[in-house]
């Protein structure tokens, strides 16, 4: 199936409210303007130099998100542009993201990224080091970073029973913030869900579906 009947075929299955984002991480410009002209403006890439490469030579109003493991000594690349930046996992990331947003006068809205499960290899705060992150950034705000929601990756299995009940676990974890609303956190936005697994991520509450090969192909 091409690019748009891929798009329109999620878009059927997904509520309005819930946002695609278009994985378009390894395609090539052209691939993204097709997605582009189905009227797709949502899109995440996971590496700072295929992002910063790509980006200039596509319309002006997509919004780009950063969607993987992000190296600080990166962030610099993507602060002038980024819409939002879904995996932070640090403050001490986030005080770079903050630093780097105010040299170009930007607030940038970051998600916080979970470790739900079970390999090792993923990244992501547990609930106690989330519970630090926040506390300490209701003492010391960082004006120019915006915390919106919560991120996770499921475990990589077939196994949907086990999928659905780390979404849920993370869905929790959320709702325990819903009433934290200042100007530094609004938990407003919650990205899990992809290819594999969007539909089970829905309907445990994801607000954010971030979708490469359902969309583009096998990379
Ligand atoms: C690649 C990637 C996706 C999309 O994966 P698909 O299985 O191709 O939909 C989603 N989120 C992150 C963080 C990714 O790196």
């Amino acid at each position: 199936m091409s690019v748009v009947a891929n798009i329109l075929k999620i878009k059927s299955q997904i509520p309005h409210q819930v946002k695609l984002i278009a994985v378009s991480k390894t395609q090539p410009v052209e691939r993204i303007l097709e997605a582009y002209q189905a009227g797709q403006r949502d899109f995440g890439e996971n590496k700072v130099q295929e992002l910063v490469s790509k980006a200039p030579s596509l319309p002006s109003d997509i919004q780009w998100h950063h969607i993987g493991h992000l190296q600080s000594n990166k962030v610099k690349y993507i602060a002038p542009f980024v819409h939002m930046i879904h995996a932070v996992d640090s403050l001490k990331l986030l005080e770079i993201i903050d630093r780097e947003a105010k040299k170009v006068n930007r607030v940038i809205p970051c998600l916080l990224q979970m470790h739900i499960a079970k390999e090792e290899t993923k990244f992501g705060l547990n609930e106690m080091e989330l519970k630090s992150l926040v506390d300490s950034l209701l003492v010391h705000p960082l004006p120019n970073v915006q915390i919106r929601g919560l991120m996770g990756m499921a475990t990589f299995t077939g196994d949907m029973k086990v999928v659905e009940s780390e979404f849920r676990y993370l869905k929790g974890v959320f709702d325990s913030y819903a009433s934290l609303q200042n100007d530094q956190i609004r938990m407003q936005e919650l990205s899990m869900g992809m290819s594999g697994d969007y539909l089970t991520a829905i309907a445990a509450g994801s607000t954010m579906i971030r979708v490469g090969s359902q969309i583009f192909g096998a990379r």
